[in-house]
């Protein structure tokens, strides 16, 4: 569906016309009819899938002449780039519509400023929550005449402590009204605000993830606890990407890698909620230029913000929620163009993490290798290589004539233009650190660790052995044979010994899961058995390791590839299947 088959008003077709959107993104085909009648509308879709003109097209054609002099639309958001942003874009649609103003009010600008903007009188109002009340306070921003108030990333919003300030302003605003909310997930907290303030609500839930998977190649790296920065240095020198984003979790990390990488001569540069907002305008433009290759950004300071071109993704921390996931992804490949996003993990925590994220985004992330110093420099070689061959203008008079006076003092042709290049090359290759080669995370004993046992729903009723339980936990957890413990057959159910260390990663993998055909459960599990009578009393779990542990299962995680190891360890059975025959 086109915006031209939506009966808007010629002003506003020929703006989106101008910024040449043609055909409507998926949440703009379901919300802009609806939000065009009046509806409130509860709207769930993914970051970059243009949520701003699926309500910024309805509020400026809902302005008339009569709303000079109050605001008739109200835009929150969490942050003020974002309020920026949104500000700019509704601003662009109504280029032909002179009745509409829109002001944009947010901290960390100058009230002033922002005061005489609204005394001006203005239509569309655009803020973050916080600046939104003080101006609501000093009776600055009236709210008498609103008509439609929308809640734009709302999840992130209560995220970010703004709950109070978002109910104070829409109990501030007359019942009769359009309520209008927009959000990537859908948190409990925000169904008990649409279930107070909207009315009716109309949801629209749009699925994007298969897009971002698709469209998005993603890889993993281990590397040892402490040496993630290394990793990345070496990573940002082997991919040499002119515009990436690498996600930290805290403030703190993002001031600590930043001046670490820039202290090893990487264009980078910071972004978090601390910084003034002079600093963040500048480090955003800058970044958006290209002048700042790398940008490093705590999630909230990133959400939303729309920049082109962003070749790479770097996670340093994974994201604490699955779905930030794909909101950090979702910033490379946009477009339609390909991009790439890289996780650093260490330690088998992450390594769970990243398993659960993968099968949240439904893609196979891979895991690489990183690179080591020698792959760079052998990279860089054949690059300079590359460059000087394809050099196609002539060198000028002069540097043939510095030549010949370096051959007057005894440098020949070939030992000057060594000079040159070994200058060349070690200039690309500064600093850069040497990484052990990390041991893989999921090899070796956990002997003398602490278990637990899990219980499984199958027992021998349904004539099952304990190689058959342990075939399936090991399919499942991609776990090898020897970190689970005894295996007990009772008539109904079956426990098995995990490390404690492991339960929550187990019951996570293995759930759902099939043995024989039977669909089974796995619970932590905590009953007694003293009363019962175990099958074939209990079986020890030396026995079905080397006796009746299936053959193939035996080198699982011994000798095969490391690159392997990841794409087993999801539990596609078909993928796996193929691979191993
Ligand atoms: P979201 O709020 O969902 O994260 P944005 O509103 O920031 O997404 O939009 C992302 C980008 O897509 C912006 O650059 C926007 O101009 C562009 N865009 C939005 N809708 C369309 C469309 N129908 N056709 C082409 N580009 C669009
Ligand atoms: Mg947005």
């Amino acid at each position: 569906m086109q915006f031209n088959e939506l009966n808007l008003s010629q002003e506003l077709i020929q703006a989106v016309e101008e910024l040449g959107f043609t055909e409507m993104t998926e949440i703009q085909k379901e919300s802009i009819p609806l939000l065009l009648q009046g509806r409130d509308v509860i709207g769930r879709s993914n970051t970059g899938t243009g949520k701003t003109a699926a309500f910024g097209i309805p509020a400026v054609e809902s302005i008339t002449e009569d709303d000079r002099r109050f605001p008739a639309v109200l835009v929150l958001c969490p942050t003020r780039e974002l309020a920026m942003q949104a500000a700019g874009e509704v601003r662009k649609f109504a280029k032909y519509k002179r009745s509409v103003r829109t002001c944009a009010v947010y901290g960390g600008a100058s009230m002033e400023k922002q005061i005489m903007e609204l005394k001006k009188g203005a239509s569309i109002v655009i803020g973050t929550p916080g600046r939104v009340m003080d101006h609501i306070r000093r009776r600055t921003l009236k709210l008498e005449n609103i008509r439609t108030v929308i809640l734009d990333e709302a999840d992130e919003m209560l995220n970010m402590g703004f709950r109070e300030d978002i109910e104070s302003i829409l109990s501030d605003i007359p019942t009769e009204r359009q309520t209008v909310l927009f959000s990537a997930t859908m948190p409990p907290e925000i169904l008990a605000i649409t279930e107070k303030y909207q009315n009716d609500p109309v949801q629209i839930k749009i699925k994007s993830t298969q897009r971002t998977a698709q469209l998005i190649e993603q890889f993993w790296f281990e590397t040892a606890m402490g040496r993630k920065t290394d990793a990345l240095k070496l990573l940002l020198t082997a991919y040499a990407p002119a515009s990436a984003m690498v996600f930290c979790n805290t403030k703190k990390m993002v001031d600590d890698l930043t001046e670490d990488l820039v202290k090893a001569g990487f264009r980078a540069a910071g972004l978090h909620g601390d910084m003034k907002q002079a600093q963040r305008t500048q480090v955003m433009n800058s970044f958006k230029a290209k002048n700042t290759a790398i940008l490093v950004a705590t999630d909230v300071a990133a959400r939303g913000i729309d920049v082109s071109g962003v070749d790479a993704v770097f996670n340093y921390d994974l994201p604490q929620d699955n779905e930030y996931y794909i909101h950090r992804i979702g910033r490379t490949g946009r477009a339609g163009r390909a991009g790439a996003a890289y996780s650093i993990i260490s330690g088998r925590k992450q390594l769970y993490e990243l398993k659960a994220i993968s099968r949240y985004v439904k893609a196979d992330i891979k895991e690489l290798p990183l690179p080591d110093k020698s792959d760079i420099i052998a990279m860089k070689k054949e690059g300079i290589v590359r460059s000087i061959a394809a050099q196609e203008e002539r060198p000028s008079h002069d540097a043939y004539e510095i030549l010949d006076r370096l051959a007057a003092e005894g440098i020949d042709y070939r030992e000057a233009a060594a000079r040159l290049i070994s200058g060349k090359l070690a200039e690309e290759i500064a600093g850069l650190p040497e990484l052990d080669v990390p041991k893989p995370i999921r090899k070796g004993k956990r002997s003398g660790a602490k278990t637990v046992r899990i219980d499984l729903n199958i027992g021998r009723n349904k004539r099952i052995a304990p190689n058959f339980i342990l075939g399936a936990l090991v399919d499942a957890t991609g776990m090898s044979g020897q970190d689970f413990g005894k295996i007990d057959i009772f008539d109904s159910h079956t426990t098995v010994e995990v490390p404690e260390a492991e339960t929550d990663f187990i019951l996570d993998a293995a759930n759902p899961m099939k043995i024989n055909g039977n669909p089974v459960e796995v619970k932590l599990f905590k009953g007694d058995t003293s009363g019962e009578k175990s099958g074939r009393g209990g079986f020890s779990s030396k026995n079905h390791r080397s006796d009746h542990r299936p053959d193939r299962r035996r080198s699982a995680y011994g000798s095969r590839k490391k690159a392997d190891v990841f794409s087993d360890y999801i539990p596609d059975r078909r993928k796996r299947s193929k691979k191993r025959s």
